[in-house]
């Protein structure tokens, strides 16, 4: 029986380091008390020293020193793989909306907002710009308190009092591309260029928004252009990371298809890209069709040899893909989709339309036990024991731990990481179907943490939602 319980979870452990690691190469951000942001990679605390590497080398500083660390999570879409923070003229709040009477405390004062919007009606110019004021302070509020899709309809409001301002374009443009919308939000960024030719917003910006049209050397030219106007901590990583990829993209051939952009290395042939994206246009279908989400741009899919897999990504050894927005997936010596392929392709897919659906925020416990369930993982009899008796022994893995990158987990406890992930979202689908994941997801898009979302889509906190596994686990898997 313990035999048998170690061999089902060594199964577990390498099937999902072989398929899995999730923006490996995603970095977090050590914010310093004085504002500055450093973008860094392997952020630890030691000694009351924090440190990270970043494209300049190691870098070290006194705990004391920093206020936060943001830390990135992986299996987020190329939005979130740039998760930065709204354009410095705007939005955070500034003086003008900070000044309004419509927010008040913590909550909007509707009626001023109805009061000031009607007296705009008439055209007078005052008037007008005290409405986009307005709106745009209430985009603002809702912001800060996470509510993506409330900002950007005021956001709107306000460009539509305003259409030819440039911090209400960016405020659109930024908001867009948080939501991964990256066409609409060039179309923003274009008007907002003509207003502020020299604005090292519409630069940083227009490179995110080609970025994530997998348009990289646009994005490569608009970050070099935004660095020259004013260096950016989070351009210099993102442009660094770019400027790799390019140099080891120059040689690659192209091939795409309804929902995917696929390079690959001249080393992998022609046909194993054709098959992949057949492949991948089948999963599109059932996957996106089982969580209700189409992307509104393609894909990106980047096949590497080992050997440049590994020098691109910097992924640990013993990551097998990587979806930091682009799906990087290694190739080397393959010449057909064999089933373990198939299986890192649907996993990779559902982790990137995951990203898309939750606009980034979705908890990793939940991106990788969803694209394993996809996938076709199972937990099985042994890992389900071993499972339970960790629950049992009250070492089951709190959700909450699970919520950011997995980036720095200690190896041996991947493999737990994993299993109980997938325990959670096989005894939600268990109980509610597919359809219950789907309702999860949309909710985990439109709160701000993750957790009251899981209490709002299936009525469970983490604590109870542990147990509820347990005991999915035990009368499913018992023998
Ligand atoms: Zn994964």
């Amino acid at each position: 029986m313990r035999r048998l319980a170690w061999a089902g979870w060594r199964m577990i452990a390498a099937c999902c380091l072989l398929v899995c690691f999730a923006a490996a190469s995603s970095a977090d951000v050590i914010v310093l008390k004085n504002g500055r942001r450093i973008v860094a990679v392997n952020v630890k605390e030691a000694e009351g020293k924090i440190s990270g590497e970043t494209p300049a080398g190691t870098i070290t500083v006194p705990a004391s020193m920093v206020d936060r660390i943001e830390r990135d999570a992986p299996g987020r879409s190329p939005a979130a793989d740039l998760r930065w923070g709204p354009p410095r003229a705007d939005l955070s709040g500034d003086a003008g909306a900070a000044a309004q009477p419509v927010v008040r405390g913590s909550a909007i004062d509707f009626e001023a907002l109805q009061r000031i919007r009607r007296e705009a009606s008439n055209g007078d110019a005052a008037a007008v710009a005290r409405a986009a004021d307005a709106e745009s302070a209430v985009g603002a509020f809702e912001f800060n308190r996470g509510n993506l899709d409330e900002a950007l309809i005021h956001a709107e409001r306000a460009l539509a009092f305003e259409p030819a301002k440039g911090t209400l374009l960016l405020n659109v443009a930024y908001l867009r591309l948080r939501r991964a919308e990256y066409g609409s939000a060039l179309a923003f960024l274009v008007r907002a260029r003509r207003v502020a030719p020299d604005s090292p917003d519409v630069a940083k910006l227009t490179g995110w928004a080609y970025y994530g049209l997998n348009r990289l050397p646009q994005a490569v030219e608009e970050w070099r252009r935004s660095q020259r106007l004013l260096p950016d901590d989070d351009v210099a990583g993102a442009l660094a990371k770019a400027e790799r990829d390019l140099e080891a993209e120059r040689n690659f051939r192209e091939d795409g298809s309804e929902h995917f952009v696929l390079r690959y290395d001249g080393a992998a042939a022609p046909e194993l890209a054709r098959s992949i994206l057949r492949q991948l246009e089948d999963d599109f279908r059932s996957v996106s069709a089982a969580l209700d989400y189409s992307p509104s741009e393609p894909v990106a899919i980047i096949l590497y040899t080992n050997r440049a897999f590994a020098d691109i990504t910097r992924a640990p050894a013993w990551a097998g893909a990587i979806n930091d927005g682009r799906i990087r997936i290694p190739v080397q010596g393959l010449t057909s989709v064999t089933p373990a392929l198939a299986r890192v392709l649907r996993h990779e897919l559902t982790h990137s339309l995951v990203g898309g659906k939750t606009r980034g925020r979705c908890p990793v416990w939940l991106q990788e036990g969803v694209a394993q369930w996809m996938d076709g993982s199972r937990l099985g009899p042994a890992a389900a024991a071993s499972l339970v008796s960790l629950y049992d022994r009250h070492e089951d893995p709190s959700l909450g731990s699970l919520e950011g990158s997995w980036m720095n987990m200690p190896s041996d406890f991947v493999g737990t990481a994993y299993a109980w992930s997938l325990a959670v979202v096989e005894s939600l689908v268990h109980a509610g179907g597919t359809s219950d994941i789907e309702r999860l997801l949309d909710r985990i898009a439109s709160e701000p943490t993750a957790e009251p979302a899981v209490r709002a889509a299936v009525r469970l906190d983490y604590a109870t939602l542990n147990r509820f596994t347990a005991d999915y686990l035990r009368s499913n898997y018992s023998r």
